[in-house]
């Protein structure tokens, strides 16, 4: 049997699940015991009956599985079920989305882009950005910040960006930066829905090099996820969450807590975010679906693969994430106090 991602594996004595195809004949795994690592396929073993498409089946099965959402392999042709609704996911592709290979633009029924769609912010690349997304095959499109697109920060690019990136050019006009964004849905702390989710963006993260959107750890952060509604089913962030998707090449996590915390008080069915380009890959818990579709690789190269999920009808789906949080909340407060 081939493998896949998504693919319930074992190595040695270590459980876990197929993240990533490097496509040089290693795999990416997240193990359950939180490490991750490049393994050669002669060494993995398919755990029985943990297939994706046994998964698929069974939506909700398994520590791993989130509520409702179905991640679609490669080569993304497993059909969609019917009234379920497609989602493909690209971030992070820094002014290079012509560079995408044609085969890594499947169809879906909505495009989401987590941020970092420019260098640094030049409206050339937006406004390319821009004719790229309306000949996208998706109806509909959904567009972040991140902390390179500086001409969206506008406090920020006056202050700071246009001295500091756009020396010895007239500086960009902030106030096209948005309005260039046409044939796409752009959401700044706000939200919308589409196709029956609710769909919230923020661009925000934790310091990073004195970038746009950049925010002090703790109060500040914690202030902007307060503003994150109560009732979401994809919450769109440019940086990660604390643990999840947030390895930087260093070793160091670059998640934020707060965020974390925020996700894990609503019942937000899937994350979607990117940023940390080696960070690239998906993982779960019972009730939320961690997307990383940074499609730049570390060294800025366009060519990671979008992640692409279907989700239910958004009753069906809000019905299966409730249920999977009332039962994690009946399992977190069986646990013993901590002392
Ligand atoms: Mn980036
Ligand atoms: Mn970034």
């Amino acid at each position: 049997m081939l493998l896949k991602i998504g693919m319930r594996v074992q190595v040695g004595d270590q459980s876990g699940m197929i993240a990533m195809d490097n496509e040089d004949g290693t795999w990416n795994i997240d193990f359950d015991s939180g490490v991750e690592g490049d393994v050669e396929s002669r060494f993995i073993q398919i755990l029985e009956d943990q297939s994706l498409d046994h998964l698929n089946a069974n939506p909700g099965l398994g520590s791993w599985a989130p509520a409702g959402a179905r991640i679609v392999a490669k080569p993304w042709d497993q059909p969609k079920p019917d009234g379920w609704t497609r989602f493909v996911c690209f971030s992070d592709t820094h002014g290079l989305h012509d560079q995408i290979p044609k085969n890594h633009m499947p169809p879906a029924d909505v495009l989401l882009h987590a941020g970092d769609f420019s260098n640094a912010g030049e409206l050339e690349q937006v406004e390319s950005l821009n004719t790229w997304m309306k000949a996208y095959p998706a109806q509909c499109k959904v567009v972040i910040a991140g902390n390179h697109d500086i001409t969206f920060h506008e406090d920020y690019y006056q202050k700071v960006g246009a001295k500091r990136f756009h020396r010895g050019r007239d500086p960009y006009d902030c106030r096209k930066a948005k309005s260039l964004l046409s044939d796409c849905i752009y959401l700044e702390d706000s939200g919308t829905e589409v196709g029956g989710y609710k769909i919230f963006g923020s661009p925000w993260q934790p310091e990073f090099c004195e970038w746009a959107f950049n925010l002090p750890r703790g109060e500040e952060c914690r202030k902007r996820w307060a503003a994150i509604p109560k009732e979401v089913d994809i919450l769109i962030t440019h940086g990660p969450p604390a643990g999840r998707g947030d390895k930087c090449s260093s070793g160091f996590r670059a998640g934020c807590d707060d965020l974390l915390t925020a996700i894990a008080q609503r019942k937000i069915s899937v994350n979607l975010f990117g940023h940390i380009h080696e960070s690239y890959g998906f993982s779960a818990d019972d009730v939320t679906l961690f997307v990383n579709a940074s499609t730049c690789t570390h060294g800025y190269r366009p060519t990671n693969p979008p992640v692409l999920f279907d989700l239910p009808p958004a009753s069906e789906l809000r019905q299966a994430t409730a249920k999977a949080a009332e039962t994690r909340l009946k399992s977190s407060s069986k646990m013993p106090a901590l002392g």
